[in-house]
């Protein structure tokens, strides 16, 4: 059996970081598996959905790398790849459902009632087969016995939730349904519309839900609940895919950063965890740090480079080489991108203010024939390379009869306006010769 597997958020505007796992455990199942991703968008709610809130999912998917793999051709359908492919919408699906409610009427499975159709449920206990949990039997509450059948479609002709997410499940082969454990409750109800289509229904597995660290249940309005907030933060993708992996699934041997490459050719379902995750912002924040040390210096490059852009700093006006050359310094000593643009942006200014952040003893006016001595050692030596700086500016210490950090400070603010960031030889390396001097002569022409 081929496997098929699909994510169905509904467009709330907002992606959930238990619905963006619960996407990449369907994905993961489909590329385990050989098997296919499909995308589909429960937007039966008219009124709820906009354009916008679709978008909020297809980025965060995509920001993720959560490719799926078929749907509608979008579009100009002339040479379509997969990525124009997609997703379904059930809002272009109501004839499909029209038809099944027609069928389940005339063989009297379901049956008008107040306007609204009501479908004929079974009255006795429901077992579902699930992967994750096992065998859970759903027992009547006590208000099903009084009335067992459920409305599937309202009195203003729309079809309900359990109905088209059943029809649109078997219409589309699912063989595998993933999803959260917040609709196992909804399961039984599904299982029965399955047998009146005359179909068995496909295997469950239930995902136990992420809690906060603390235990409690995780709301949209908790901190780190939406996808997002890693997009603006600063996070890497990769960073987030693989801690979302860990949440509800594990390798052996306790493994914490894994490759995803690895995690497809391991995930299994049988494996998915049956307690509650608990969502740990502060190992996030950590795997993020792995992954920036460890990533290549043209991923680092690339996604370095969008955080600037999001602060409006452009870097295509600058040398390649140059962009490349001012990352290498921030590599080692960034744990999130949102703090590259702090870490980085003198390199991409043309005016440094050199006082902003400096203490009053930096630009004390002793200190003026010190550091004009520096910048004219500067400008003197053959190779402006790391090595070299530093071997002048001690020298220079010596021979005025400073510290060496009176000098080193300074020197920080001149030429990046702030009093942390890169290792000061190799920033200085980088803005090269003629960019140091300018700013070490507009400092000490502001010093008087
Ligand atoms: N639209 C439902 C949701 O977002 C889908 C449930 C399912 O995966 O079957 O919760």
């Amino acid at each position: 059996m081929k496997v098929r597997v699909r994510f169905a958020p509904s467009p709330t505007g907002f992606l959930h970081i238990g619905g963006a796992r619960t996407a990449l455990f369907n994905w993961l199942y489909a590329r385990h598996t050989g098997g296919t991703f499909v995308l589909r968008i429960e937007d039966t709610d008219a009124a709820r959905n906009t354009q916008e809130a679709v978008e909020v999912i297809l980025n965060g998917l995509r920001w993720l790398g959560l490719d799926w793999d078929e749907g509608p051709i979008s579009g100009d359908a002339t040479g379509a790849s997969k990525g124009d492919r997609g997703p379904y919408f059930q809002s272009q699906r109501s004839e499909n459902y029209r038809r099944r409610v027609e069928a389940l009427l005339s063989r009297g499975l379901a049956y008008e009632h107040e306007g609204a159709i009501r479908f004929k449920m079974s009255r006795e206990p429901v077992v579902i087969p699930d992967l994750v949990v096992g065998n859970v039997t759903r027992e009547l509450t006590d208000r099903e016995k009084l009335e067992p059948d459920f409305v599937i479609v309202r009195s203003d002709g729309q079809p309900v939730f359990h109905l088209v997410n059943v029809i649109d499940d078997l219409e589309m082969g699912i063989t595998h349904v993933i999803r959260g454990e917040d609709h196992l409750s909804n399961t039984a109800k599904h299982i029965a519309l399955f047998r009146a289509f005359g179909v068995e229904p496909p295997q469950y597995a239930h995902i136990p839900l992420i809690l906060n660290i603390d235990g409690t249940k995780m709301s949209k309005r908790d901190k780190g609940a939406s996808l997002m907030t890693y997009v603006e933060e600063g996070y890497a993708p990769e960073a987030v895919v693989n801690y979302l992996c860990l949440l509800g699934w594990s390798p052996k041997g306790n493994r914490e950063k894994v490759p995803i490459k690895e995690v497809i050719e391991l995930f299994d379902l049988p494996q998915i965890l049956r307690h509650n995750a608990r969502f740990d912002l502060n190992k996030l924040h950590w795997l993020n740090g792995e992954y920036i040390k460890e990533m290549s210096g043209d991923r680092f490059h690339e996604l370095a480079v969008h955080a600037l852009a999001r602060v409006g700093i452009d870097t295509n006006r600058y040398d390649l080489q140059y962009v490349k050359a001012a990352l290498d310094t921030c590599k080692q000593k960034v744990k999130l991108f949102s703090e590259v643009p702090t870490f980085a942006d003198f390199y991409f200014k043309e005016e440094i203010d050199h006082k902003a952040q400096a203490a009053e003893t930096d630009f004390a006016p002793e200190n003026k024939p010190r550091l004009k001595q520096l910048r004219d050692a500067f400008a003197q030596v053959a190779k402006f390379d790391a090595d070299t700086l530093n071997t002048t500016l001690k020298g220079v210490a010596v021979s005025s009869g400073a510290s060496v950090g009176v000098l080193v400070h300074p020197t920080r603010l001149i030429c990046t306006g702030r009093t942390v960031g890169p290792s000061l030889y190799h920033l200085l390396e980088v803005l090269g010769k003629e960019r140091v001097l300018q700013r070490f002569d507009r400092a000490l022409e502001q010093m008087g």
